[in-house]
């Protein structure tokens, strides 16, 4: 037997006890002719005493760290205790040892805060993952996986697999292929997801669907961008809208009450997708906080109009604004009496590259109910005061107003409104806030061929008062500068977002499920039948034979773990992540192959002797 116990066991009843322990030696520690040990393993640390007699011994074959080491021994009360450790209240009086196996000395410390660095750990990945601070994070997106399995479990969704050697599902980035030896000069396509199939199986019957499953995108990455990363993907048969949210608000509540012990009892949240563009400037607004933006050229009109709001601004004269395509003010909270070095500093800050804008209007609504502003030039008191109290801004509060073209100064604004949460403390790490963001259009523009694209995917369905509007307008865009005046650009998709703490961690859809719609949805994607048919003949085929109304959504998974572990970086909850090129620095991948494996998988061609190919 290798072990009695394991390195996290131990306690004070154990007192007396003689025990078999197996672990790594994380530290060595000589006092003299005695020597202490922590002896390591996934459950915890045990600290060892080696008396004088073994000492002599560890002194003529010397325990390294990392060493695998089986000890024997009793269970003792130590005198001194240390708090900080579960097993801190005894230690291992060892009456024998033997060195399981050795270890050179690693590249850096197995400890929380280790001087190993980002590359170094990656490379030796299987070190670091002996780390209890990421140990911590793979043991939370084991919990979260296993809520997320219970509750599925419990509502009789089926776990099914699909294939990963399939053709190329459209979820709008680039795939990865992988050349058939046996089909020269044809590639497979890894899923970008396994949209297609969970609507098969769908119209197989299978009535409810998921898997927690690998994605592949070939995608440029970002920060927090992994080309394989994991879904909870889920779909339903004989759903709404109404039906996917309330089930999928239930998972989401399980996970944070299993996995952090919170019961999120309050309503979750809803916006659509207009709102959250007007009010926050992007599509997963951060909602622990207001700070709400103001238009002070239009307003906001529910049915997805807008009205004009130049009233506000107009007529003062002040070039900048009146030239401006919008002018969009956020009002942050306590911040009137922020020196001039302070609002400098924010000027430069909104003017840097990433966040692209020429500068930066303030207007300060003082404690006493004076305004002060940059612009005072311009406008009077009763002007500043409208405008403050249009923002929502109160006497403390510091006003921030941007100003040029509408998307860049949108984006910019959202992100001038988190930086100043940020600093501000509003956006708390263990402070939760759901939203399902609804009503998103069903197509986007793209300019680069001047026509339309699905935001979502292709198999999202309309809102059913949009069909007409989607059956009865040629898909067409006559002219490319007045794109948002074709029917096409207010049509609204069946689609639902989930956001917590601005970030989006679930999206999906109720799909289309009849042929003629389907078709028609590709033909306005610009895919002629013929190549609608060659990618989908076997969807649309299927939707032929009885297909159930059926909707769905997947959660990322990584990223979904990342929030709820208090970090920015899903490779922090990945076992064996990829670097920001795309690489696996530990395996050295991906890499060439030989030659032989070229000609065999067909992608290059046999050529007589002394040709290159
Ligand atoms: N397949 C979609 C995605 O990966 C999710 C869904 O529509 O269910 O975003």
């Amino acid at each position: 037997m290798y072990r009695t116990h394991t390195c996290g066991e131990l306690r004070k009843e154990h007192n007396g006890l003689e025990i078999v322990l197996a672990g790594w030696v994380q530290t060595v520690r000589k006092f003299g002719s005695i020597s202490f040990i922590d002896l390591r393993d996934r459950y915890g640390v045990t600290q060892l005493l080696f008396g004088e007699e073994l000492n002599k011994e560890l002194t003529e074959s010397p325990l390294g760290r990392e060493y695998v080491l089986q000890v024997r021994g009793t269970v003792s009360e130590r005198s001194s205790k240390n708090a900080n450790l579960a097993t801190g209240d005894i230690e291992i009086n060892v009456r024998s040892f033997s060195i399981l196996n050795k270890s050179v000395t690693p590249p850096f410390t197995i400890q929380d805060d280790t001087d190993g660095g980002d590359d170094l750990r990656m490379k030796y990945r299987y070190l670091d993952l002996r780390r209890q601070a990421v140990k911590k994070n793979l043991e939370l997106r084991y919990a979260v996986g296993r809520a997320a399995r219970n509750y599925l479990h419990e509502h009789q969704f089926m776990d099914l697999e699909t294939p990963f050697l399939i053709k190329s599902t459209p979820e709008g980035a680039r795939d990865f292929v992988v050349p058939s030896r046996m089909n020269p000069g044809q590639f497979y396509a890894l899923p970008q997801s396994p949209q297609t199939f969970k609507q098969l199986l769908m119209v197989s019957g299978y009535d409810r669907y998921y898997q927690i499953v690998k994605c592949f995108r070939d995608e440029d990455l970002r920060a927090d961008r992994q080309p394989e990363f994991t879904q909870i993907d889920c779909e339903m048969s004989f759903v709404e809208q109404e039906d996917i949210l309330s089930m999928f608000e239930g998972m989401i509540r399980h996970i944070f009450r299993e996995v952090k012990g919170i019961d999120y009892s309050e309503k979750v949240v809803r916006m659509t997708w207009e709102e959250a563009m007007w009010q926050y400037g992007n599509d997963k607004p951060d909602i622990r906080f207001g700070m709400k933006i103001l238009n002070l050229k239009s307003a906001f009109v529910a049915d997805g109009g807008q009205v004009a709001r130049g009233e506000l601004i107009a007529g003062a004269g002040f070039g900048v604004f009146d030239q401006a395509e919008t002018v969009l003010a956020i009002a942050v909270p306590g911040c009137s009496e922020y020196t001039r070095k302070q609002t400098d500093e924010l000027t430069e800050w909104v003017k840097r590259p990433q966040i692209g804008m020429q500068g930066l209007v303030t207007i300060r609504y003082n404690q006493d109910g004076s305004l002060k502003s940059s612009v005072d030039k311009f406008f009077g008191q009763d002007k500043l005061k409208a405008i403050a109290e249009a923002a929502g801004a109160e006497p403390g509060d510091l006003l921030l107003i941007l100003a040029g073209r509408e998307e860049r100064t949108r984006k910019a604004t959202s992100e001038l409104r988190l930086e100043m949460g940020k600093r501000l403390g509003l956006r708390r790490e263990n402070e939760f806030k759901l939203l399902w963001v609804l009503d998103f259009p069903l197509f986007e523009y793209a300019e680069e061929d001047n026509r339309w694209v699905a935001r979502h995917h292709p198999f999202t369905s309309p809102k059913p008062s949009d069909i007409p509007v989607m059956i009865g307008n040629d898909p067409r865009i006559a002219d490319a500068d007045k794109y948002l005046e074709h029917p096409y650009a207010r049509i609204k998709a069946n689609a639902y977002d989930m956001v917590l703490n601005g970030n989006e961690i679930g999206g999906g859809s109720i799909r289309i499920y009849q042929r003629e719609l389907q078709e028609r949805m590709f033909a306005a994607l610009g895919m002629s039948k013929e190549e609608a048919l060659h990618k989908f003949g076997f969807l649309l085929g299927a939707f032929e034979y009885g297909a159930p109304p059926h909707g769905g959504i997947a959660f990322g998974f990584d990223r979904l773990c990342a929030i709820l572990g208090g970090s920015e970086s899903i490779r922090d909850f990945i076992a064996f992540p990829k670097n920001n090129s795309g690489r696996d620095v530990m395996l050295d991948a991906p890499a060439t192959i030989d030659k032989k494996q070229l000609i065999e998988l067909g992608i290059i061609s046999i050529r007589p002797e002394g040709e290159q190919s």
